[in-house]
């Protein structure tokens, strides 16, 4: 997530929405809304398109959803469909030509998409393609599947969508607008989350449930793994894309990624978080006067670890709410700053106590030993870390930026070499399995290959993953 500062996560790629309504002046402004609470998931550009059965209408810019939309260009787009994107890109990727949704022609019309996710056979695909003939005005992989959707879709769309999920590899949760049709799919694996919702009589689709709530809508349901949702007109249609195997949603969605009001395949994502602290609580006593979380995404866990443990829940980090975009870095010397600017003990609260300190996640160790030794010059008279993830040891190829295995603590060090790092009196992260319990998701339907390596589908060697970053954006 854009912080301002870097605080040492690993950062979720994008946020889809989509919706079919029955009023043209309405829709875009809905994708918007929609947007607003995705902003989360991708701050470095927004776009929307909207089409009114003759014409696509797109825009798209870098920055923040309230920076790229106003009431004026809104107002300009009207349609019955609209789509719209939020995206996170790493440094030197990150140009408005990059931004989403890609709006391409074809014999038929227009073909808009808005993609989450990463292909992990993009550049194998799109070299096919260039061969061909073809020409990219993106660095990004979501033109490889707009591409071929477009190719095919002599077909119809369904069957360009479904041969073009035949050819590529990887985690995509998309939503495409034409003429006529609003269509979600979400890759074989499920791997990046999509949910279908309900606004009146008309449907909506977006990465999150806590999008739907923003924009009146009701939740209906998650779309499926390989599932690929029609809506017209006529009302909705949905296929099931033949190769489905297993399910492996990314656990990190409920660790860190989502928002804590979303609900993704049916779990609560604030729950799966203060169940993760209650069996942390479990896993990892020990005898302290305040248990204190990260803000923000680590307070459920916090809440739960302090219901278990009998420890009562206080604040010790006060966030910084208003670090914006136009940030300027502090340079190396000054990276204490950085971390204070973002997050600063309440003295108050810590100092001559024992203090528990949930974070959700360490990826390189840096911005734990920061706020460690600040608690400590706050006055904590200990420091206890406890995190409601394993160690973060593999990198990810499905969409999510993770540094590469070799930067990753959680995959060079041990428990007790990491406590010594960050200067923590104690140190414990929480089972795979007690993760795995929290989200009441069965084992065989989650990815967990930042932890154990394994997995869902065959990934490239670290050095085509190196490539597949620069040519797939992603
Ligand atoms: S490797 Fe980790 S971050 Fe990537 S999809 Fe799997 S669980 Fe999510």
């Amino acid at each position: 997530m854009y912080n301002g500062v870097n605080l040492d996560k690993l950062k979720e790629e994008c946020g889809v929405v989509g919706i079919y309504h029955d009023s043209p002046e309405e829709t875009a402004r809905l994708v918007y809304y929609g947007l607003y609470a995705l902003q989360h998931r991708g701050q470095e550009s927004a776009g929307i398109a909207v089409n009114d059965g003759i014409k696509c209408n797109h825009y798209k810019g870098m920055g923040l959803v309230s920076e790229v939309f106003d009431d004026a260009r809104l107002k300009e787009m009207k349609g019955h469909i609209g789509i719209g994107h939020v995206r996170y890109s790493t440094a030197g990727e990150s140009y408005v030509g990059n931004a989403q949704p890609l709006v391409v022609r074809y014999r038929g019309g227009t073909i808009a998409m808005a993609h989450n996710g990463n292909l992990t056979n993009a550049s194998k695909i799109r070299s096919r393609l260039e061969d061909d003939g073809l020409v990219f005005q993106t660095t990004i992989d979501s033109e490889v599947i707009v591409n071929l959707i477009a190719r095919y879709s002599n077909e119809g769309v369904i069957a360009a969508i479904e041969r073009t999920m035949g050819l590529i590899k990887g985690a995509y949760a998309l939503t495409i607008m034409t003429e006529e049709e609003l269509i979600g799919v979400r890759d074989p694996l499920g791997l990046r989350p999509l949910s279908l919702g309900k606004i009146g009589d008309n449907y909506a689709l977006a990465s999150e449930s806590c999008a739907f709530d923003v924009m009146g809508a009701t939740l209906i349901r998650e779309v499926e793994p390989g599932e690929i949702i029609k809506i017209n007109k006529n009302g909705i249609e949905s296929t099931k894309y033949k190769n489905v195997g297993r399910r492996a949603s990314c656990i990190f969605e409920y660790i860190y990624f989502a928002r804590p009001d979303s609900i993704l395949d049916g779990v609560s994502v604030y729950e799966a978080r203060k169940n993760a602290g209650k069996l942390l609580a479990l896993e990892h006593p020990v005898e302290a006067d305040v248990v204190i979380a990260v803000p923000d995404s680590s307070i459920p866990s916090a809440v739960g670890y302090a219901e278990a443990s009998g420890i009562p829940f206080g604040e010790g980090l006060i966030k910084n709410r208003y670090i914006g975009r136009t940030f300027i870095q502090p340079t190396q010397s000054m990276r204490e700053i950085a971390v204070r600017l973002k997050l600063n003990p309440l003295k108050q609260n810590v100092e001559g106590k024992r203090v528990i300190m949930i974070d959700d996640s360490i990826v390189r160790g840096t911005t734990s030993k920061r706020l460690v030794k600040s608690l400590k010059n706050a006055g904590a008279k200990e420091v206890h870390v406890r995190v409601s993830s394993p160690p973060v040891a593999f990198s990810c190829y499905f969409g999510i930026d993770t540094p590469d295995k070799n930067q990753l603590i959680g995959g060079v060090k041990t428990v007790e070499q990491i406590r010594k790092i960050i200067e923590a009196d104690s140190l414990g992260y929480i089972s795979l399995e007690g993760l795995v319990k929290s989200t009441t998701l069965p084992k065989e339907n989650l990815c967990l290959a930042c932890f154990n390596g394994d997995y869902p589908i065959p990934v490239p060697n670290p050095e085509e993953k190196a490539f597949a970053r620069y040519i797939g954006g992603e």
